[in-house]
């Protein structure tokens, strides 16, 4: 995969270069893997809980052939990965019964919301969903605007107010222009401020209430997008966000750019929520469907 070729580079070769010459799995080894770990961005909690499972494998086997840590490293990472297991996503298909399938979209500013959004609507629209755009960030026109280009460029309806209107009348409209055209995905843009933890929070739980006005089980999605090119900085704001709100899934950005793609593998394991997309670069076709099998694979080849 060569949107992740940067963390690829910094995991699979260095971790080459740390068994050159050796046998067996030895505390210098260990280490370099260590290292490895953090200098990819997996965290110091997911990077302990990593080492400790090979130790536990080295104390079992008395040792451990260098041979067999590729394998069991795969294993350990893939098992920290949460499964994207919704089926119906797997191919940017909506599930069976929701319609329209709604999706709020939540993250700071400049992580990518907007283009993870716009590269979204493209994608279900590719596969012959209609799609109803709401832009409730209301607080910077640039969102506004930036989203209407999108919804100009992919063809699909994009519901907006003015400037500073409350962003969940937006919500309301969006789902009701949702439910109204027979829709199967309507995607919201809100809002990222985290500077006042609180005013998020009730920000995010007033256009939740508006949208179950319409569709109690509204929204059926809270997706997070996350700038992976900010490692450690993208885990404090999955922190802030899933005290604010139940997120449901993860969209990682920026992974094409960054050494850093094991932040991935920290953010799944600390939160326990899948992800669900990962941006690989600024093309529609760039975002892609999280699949774990995958990620491990290419950070191993
Ligand atoms: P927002 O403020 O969160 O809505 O951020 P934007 O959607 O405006 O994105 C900020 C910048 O990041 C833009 O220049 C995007 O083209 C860029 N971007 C978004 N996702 C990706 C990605 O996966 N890879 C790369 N290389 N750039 C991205």
């Amino acid at each position: 995969d060569k949107g992740l070729q940067k963390t690829k580079e910094n995991f699979f070769s260095k971790l080459s270069k740390a068994v050159v010459g050796k046998s067996t799995v030895d505390d210098e080894v260990l280490d370099e893997l260590e290292e490895i770990l953090i200098s990819a961005d997996v965290g110091v909690d997911t990077m302990v809980r990593i080492i400790e499972r090979i130790e536990e494998r080295v104390a079992r086997d008395k040792y451990l052939n260098t041979n067999e840590l590729n394998d069991i490293l795969r294993d350990e990472i893939a098992a920290l990965l949460q499964e994207n297991n919704t089926e119906e996503l797997q191919d940017f298909e909506t599930p069976e019964g929701h319609k329209p399938h709604v999706i709020m979209v939540v993250g700071v500013n400049g992580v990518g919301k907007t283009t993870t959004i716009g590269k979204l609507a493209a994608q279900f629209k590719a596969r012959d969903k209609k799609v109803v755009l709401g832009a409730a960030d209301t607080f910077r026109a640039a969102a506004v605007d930036q989203l209407k280009l999108w919804g100009e460029r992919v063809e699909v309806p994009v519901v907006a107010h003015g400037m500073n209107t409350d962003p969940a009348s937006v919500a309301f409209d969006a789902v009701k222009e949702g439910v109204e055209s027979q829709a199967d995905v309507v995607i919201i843009d809100t809002a990222g401020r985290l500077h006042t933890k609180v005013n998020l929070m009730n920000e995010l739980s007033k256009i939740k209430r508006v949208v179950q006005k319409f569709i109690p089980e509204a929204p059926h999605e809270v997706l997070l997008v996350l700038d992976g090119s900010t490692g450690q900085n993208a885990m404090i704001q999955a922190n802030e966000f899933t005290k604010a709100t139940d997120v449901t899934a993860l969209a990682i950005t920026k992974l094409d750019g960054t050494a850093k793609g094991g932040v991935v593998i920290g953010i799944s394991d600390q939160f326990k929520i899948p992800v669900k997309y990962i941006g690989v670069g600024e093309k529609v076709e760039d975002l892609q469907v999280f699949n774990k099998h995958d990620f491990v694979d290419s950070l191993f080849k």
